[in-house]
């Protein structure tokens, strides 16, 4: 299993939130578009207009829903991928599912329910944004100024997107949301088909990877022997475990510190023979013979690389946005959007330095990524560009 493609994977479901959220912020503001020729009458029609405006957002969220349910679909498929390498088979044109878990199945169908769900309240809230812009324009403006404030109102509507309040009273963007619920899922569901898998196939003992720049709170517990509590185990094993003091794969993946269950973390387990780990060979031995060691600790790496994923996803960003305005001009035959794209471009430009800054001062630890500073170029090289089909029967597509 490669964490590191689990990560790709969330990354390449977040541009496509991204655009979503866009796509619906976008439809809003061009309503408010509507009806200037008569400022006057501006405010009323808008209200009047309220209800075919509310079903042409729900026409595109149900388009939105339906991409990023054919995402969702194939990141939750890779990412089994990543646990059982047997069972999905890419090649250079197509993704081949061999078998389908029925867990994997019913992850599916709760991750299309979920969507759909959220997508309804991307909506709803899209449409009630507009009416408290429409009333904030029309408190706020003169009738003569009516177009400029709209024009105003504009890159601040898009550049803001659609903000959601949770239940828990915090509000984020809809898209940031999306994100933090789908790498969470990701990650606890490859780490639970693992342990299972282990159980089935009677393997007791693993270790986990040991990296350079690996979180601070997850320092202590790389490089070290868990054992998977499902598995069936002699009484010499159990002995053994009790008098090394060894923690259960459970105890740390479902509590804290959320080892290898934890989004952004890149830690794995990695099964070991019994004879191995009772060999009387120290842990850090076993991890390190067995080829899981990458490097020394340095809490400075791992700062060294969260900058630059947080860099890589600036760059996404600021090029989706200035797709966006291009896209805005191109579809409305003005240049209403230019100042926006020139100032996406400069912030492109400057992360791009940042990054290559960034890049040179840890020479040997970090590398530069292009196909992660490029949402297109990095769902091609996961293999998401792919169609596939599964060969046990049910959803098939092609
Ligand atoms: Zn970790």
């Amino acid at each position: 299993m490669n964490k590191e493609r689990i990560d790709d994977l969330v990354d390449i479901l977040a541009a496509e939130y991204d655009r979503a959220e866009n796509t619906i912020a976008v439809r809003v503001q061009e309503e408010l578009f509507k009806y200037l020729d008569k400022p006057e009458e501006w405010a009323t029609m808008q209200y009047a207009s309220l209800n075919s405006f509310r079903k042409d957002v729900k026409r595109i969220a149900s388009e939105v829903l339906r991409k990023i349910d054919a995402k969702t679909e194939k990141a939750i498929i890779l990412s089994y991928r990543e646990t059982a390498k047997d069972a999905i088979e890419v090649t250079e044109r197509e993704i081949i599912v061999k078998k389908l878990p029925e867990s994997v199945r019913a992850d599916l169908a709760d991750a299309k329910r979920w969507n759909a769900e959220k997508v309804a309240l991307l909506a709803n809230v899209a449409v009630n944004n507009k009416n408290s812009t429409v009333r904030f324009i029309s408190q706020t403006s003169r009738v003569d100024e009516l177009y400029d404030a709209v024009k105003r109102q504009m890159p601040k509507g898009i550049e803001n997107g659609v903000r959601v309040t949770y239940s828990d009273g915090s509000s984020r963007s809809w898209r940031s949301y999306m994100e933090m619920n789908i790498r969470t899922t990701l990650s606890q569901e490859a780490t639970e088909l693992q342990i299972e898998a282990g159980r089935d196939a009677g393997i007791v003992f693993y270790c986990c990877d040991e990296f350079a720049d690996c979180a601070p709170d997850h320092a202590d517990y790389q490089g070290k022997i868990y054992y998977n509590a499902e598995s069936e185990m002699s009484d010499e094993i159990r002995a053994f475990i009790e008098e090394e003091g060894l923690l259960s794969m459970q105890e740390v993946v479902n509590g804290e510190p959320y080892l290898t269950s934890r989004p952004n973390c890149r830690h794995n387990f990695h099964a070991l023979t019994v004879e191995e780990v009772m060999s009387g060979k120290s842990a850090s031995k076993i991890v390190e013979d067995n080829g899981y060691k990458f490097g020394d600790y340095e809490e400075k790496n791992y700062r060294a690389l969260q900058q630059q994923r947080l860099n890589e996803r600036m760059i996404r960003k600021y090029k989706l946005r200035s797709e966006t305005a291009s896209k805005i001009n191109g579809e409305t035959s003005t240049r209403i959007m230019s100042p926006q794209r020139e100032a996406a471009d400069r912030k492109v430009r400057e992360w791009q330095k940042r990054q290559r800054d960034l890049i040179r001062e840890n020479k040997g630890i970090l590398e530069r990524n292009y196909a992660r500073e490029n949402a297109k170029l990095m769902a091609e090289d996961v293999g998401v560009k792919y169609d596939y089909k599964v060969v046990d029967g049910e959803l098939e597509k092609k």
